[in-house]
């Protein structure tokens, strides 16, 4: 797989920033500053993987993705969006993005949502090749779970969860319509000798909720006022099932 990246992006500070990290990390990079012309790069040579910003002179992200995937592209693609635009975010995801960052990030950001994905793609470069099998996975309506990799699947989208969030979520996807504890959780994601107490929970919990809601609604985690959470699988139509 090639280690070069190609940045689309018409700002020059959000480039420079990206640049500098990544070349840090051992990466070669390449900018352009608008949409068509990164089009045709992203067309004509291989990348490891794509930052690609939305708004951009010309042609904007939206239609340089739309393109990509339709001619077969499946180059991982990172949206560099602005804070508060979920709509964007859920259109880029479904246009067939990997991954969205928030401007203004950070580098631990940066470079952590990178390798997320191409850990992925490479992973997936390796289903393809037909060599690895027999993993377990925990499907729940529109959601899949690989515990062993520590990925998530939904609604035909990765997402990119944090350690902590990811335990969260398989403990309660274990057991699905069942109650679970604020201290239940404490003791098995965190660990009995933890100290942080329980609003480390709901923080996790919070998050965790916001990034299942993204796209999707049959899968819920409810609040148990004063006790716990609860998660819940629902039909399309609106049914739930308490399993
Ligand atoms: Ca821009």
């Amino acid at each position: 797989m090639s280690d070069k990246v190609l940045i689309i992006e018409d700002e020059p500070t959000i480039a420079r920033l990206v640049t500098y990290n990544l070349s840090l990390e051992g990466y070669e990079t390449e900018v352009v500053g608008n949409g068509a012309e990164g089009l045709h790069h992203a067309m004509h040579e291989d990348y490891a993987i794509i930052f690609l910003d939305l708004m951009l002179p010309g042609m904007n992200g939206f239609e340089v993705l739309q393109k990509l995937r339709q001619n077969g592209v499946k180059t991982p693609v990172i949206i560099l969006t602005a804070r508060n635009a979920e709509e964007e975010v859920v259109q880029g995801l479904k246009l067939g993005a990997d991954d969205y960052i928030t401007k203004p990030f950070g580098v631990a950001e940066l470079l952590a949502r990178t390798a997320a994905v191409l850990r992925r793609s490479r992973n997936e470069e390796t289903k393809e090749a037909g060599t690895e099998s027999g993993e377990r996975v925990i499907t729940l309506g529109d959601l899949q779970i690989y515990p062993d990799k520590y990925e998530v699947f939904l609604n035909g989208q990765w997402i990119t969860l944090r350690p902590k969030e990811f335990e969260v979520l398989l403990y309660l996807a274990e057991r699905p319509g069942i109650v679970i504890t604020r201290d239940d959780l404490m003791n098995v994601v965190w660990g009995f000798d933890y100290i942080g107490g329980q609003r480390t929970v709901d923080v996790h919990v919070s998050s965790l909720r916001k990034k299942l809601e993204l796209n999707q609604q049959t899968v819920q985690i409810e609040s148990i006022r004063g006790v716990g959470y609860k998660l819940m699988v629902s039909r399309k139509s609106g049914s739930t099932l308490t399993k």
